[in-house]
């Protein structure tokens, strides 16, 4: 069972949710923690893993022989991302933006594109107390994620529960680690920002036919639009967990919820099975 925990805005505590989440089920389950949001990982904090590999990841860019190019501009011409230019006699390459379709290369005339490999990042895999951990690393300064969460979903283990922590808000990267999961937890928290993010979330996951519910974080901060809007809706609210100054202290220190306060596992194993009851009536309809 694959497990997405996603927000439309950074900081409303996906990682809080996920590795808690991970930490009370690893006893009696098989659990992998899997951390796709590659620009800032940071459940490793939290679950302090032991690294056991890892590798690079790489993607496909163009290089030109301006030897044989005719500048006939085809290469700039098919290349959707403007990664690609042709000014005068020469042809400029931009492989930030290159997403390795390798049209370019496929419709030059000339065979004056080539490939090469360009590192983006890293995937590294290992243990956490039991749990089985892997995350994925951008490299500073590179802005393709989704090859690099492609791979660490390819090191998830293929049993028990996987626990993804998406990467906040609704573009490529959060599609691409949610869009096989079998259910979305959307964390959200009670403001009028949080409630717009909350929004563009649950269009996301309807339109990606995900089951979900929400979390709401920091409650009796904000107004009650948020409750409001899960009503009207009929989003079930999974779980509400209260603005305080215990917890953002030991989160602040990379102390894990349930390691510092034990008394909140039952309530994530109780979320595990709600969620999986969930799921399965969704299967079960679908089946039907
Ligand atoms: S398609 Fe090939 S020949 Fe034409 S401009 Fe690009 S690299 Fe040069
Ligand atoms: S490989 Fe694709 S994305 Fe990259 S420069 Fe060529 S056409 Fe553009």
């Amino acid at each position: 069972m694959i497990i997405s925990v996603a927000s439309g805005k950074g900081g409303t505590g996906k990682t809080l949710i996920s590795t808690s989440l991970a930490l009370s089920l690893k006893d009696d389950y098989d659990v992998t923690l899997a951390d796709c949001d590659v620009e800032e990982p940071n459940a490793c904090i939290f679950l302090k893993p032991q690294i056991a590999g890892s590798e690079f990841v790489n993607t496909r860019v163009p290089v030109v022989e301006e030897e044989k190019c005719t500048f006939c501009g085809k290469c700039a011409k098919v290349c959707a991302f403007n990664a690609i230019a042709v000014f005068g006699n020469h042809v400029l390459t931009f492989p930030q933006l290159c997403h390795g379709c390798g049209a370019c290369s496929y419709l030059c005339p000339e065979t004056a594109i080539t490939e090469e490999d360009r590192h983006i990042g890293v995937v590294e895999w290992g243990d956490a107390k039991g749990i089985k951990f892997v995350q994925g690393i951008l490299t500073v300064g590179e802005a393709m994620a989704p090859p690099i969460i492609r791979q660490v979903k390819d090191h998830e283990s293929g049993e028990g529960i996987i626990i993804r922590d998406a990467p906040p808000g609704t573009s490529c990267p959060v599609v691409e680690t949610i869009s096989d999961s079998d259910f979305c937890i959307l964390l959200t928290e009670p403001t009028p920002f949080g409630l717009n993010d909350l929004m563009l979330a649950v269009e996301t996951v309807r339109e990606l036919s995900i089951p979900y519910g929400v979390i709401i974080n920091r409650t009796g901060a904000g107004d009650a639009g948020v409750e409001d809007y899960c009503e009207k809706e009929k989003i079930p609210v999974l779980m509400r967990i209260p603005l305080d100054t215990e917890i953002a202290r030991i989160y602040s220190r990379g102390i894990a919820l349930v390691d510092a306060m034990p008394q909140w596992k039952s309530r994530f194993v109780e979320l595990y099975k709600e969620i999986k009851e969930m799921a399965d009536e969704r299967t079960g309809s679908i089946k039907r």
